[in-house]
């Protein structure tokens, strides 16, 4: 089964996926609560219950900061496949991953210095910094959570949270928008 059910801690900030299978675990050791669910009911001889969309856990739980390997797949995510240099989303075949203070002049392979930049700008750039360049980043680059990153890698669970925030956002206390920014 694939993992498409969104756990939310307690505080409401997104954890991960999960297969309904879990889900359903996790609800009948009463772990957790559900939030959102199909339409669609799953039988068993002791009970019905509807097919989770979003539960979300009883207890919070403390995670350790995960380190998110900045892949060129990872940092394009990131940065919504935009290119950070002039804001067009040209599609992936035409992105680069950039390094902002490039390689040959000191830069490292970090978070911080990587950028999503179209074939067009990274040629303009060349092996020069934004400044030597005139050029200018949309953004500044930072390390995202590693739950911006499942959410962003999972369009329909960040749509789901988001819808959820919509209606859950006076008692929700994370916010999407502080973890990756
Ligand atoms: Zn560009």
């Amino acid at each position: 089964m694939s993992k498409q059910v969104l756990v939310l801690n307690a505080s409401y900030e997104p954890l991960s996926l999960v297969s309904v299978r879990r889900a359903v675990v996790l609800l009948m050791r009463e772990k957790a609560e559900l939030l959102e669910a199909t339409q669609q009911m799953l039988r068993s001889s002791h009970q019905n219950m509807p097919v989770p969309l979003v539960i979300r856990l009883v207890h919070y739980v403390r995670l350790p900061h995960r380190k998110v390997p900045s892949t060129r797949q990872a940092v394009m995510l990131r940065d919504a496949y935009t290119c950070q240099y002039c804001g067009e989303l040209p599609g992936r075949q035409f992105l680069t991953v950039d390094h902002v203070i490039p390689r040959s002049r000191g830069g490292k392979h970090e978070w911080e210095n990587l950028v999503t930049a179209c074939t067009r700008c990274n040629q303009k750039k060349g092996s020069l910094t934004p400044e030597e360049a005139h050029m200018q980043l949309v953004r500044k680059p930072f390390e995202p959570s590693y739950v911006a990153l499942v959410l962003l890698s999972n369009p329909i669970a960040a749509q789901r949270w988001e819808h959820l925030m919509d209606l859950t956002r006076e008692q929700a206390k994370g916010s999407f928008l502080s973890q990756i920014s």
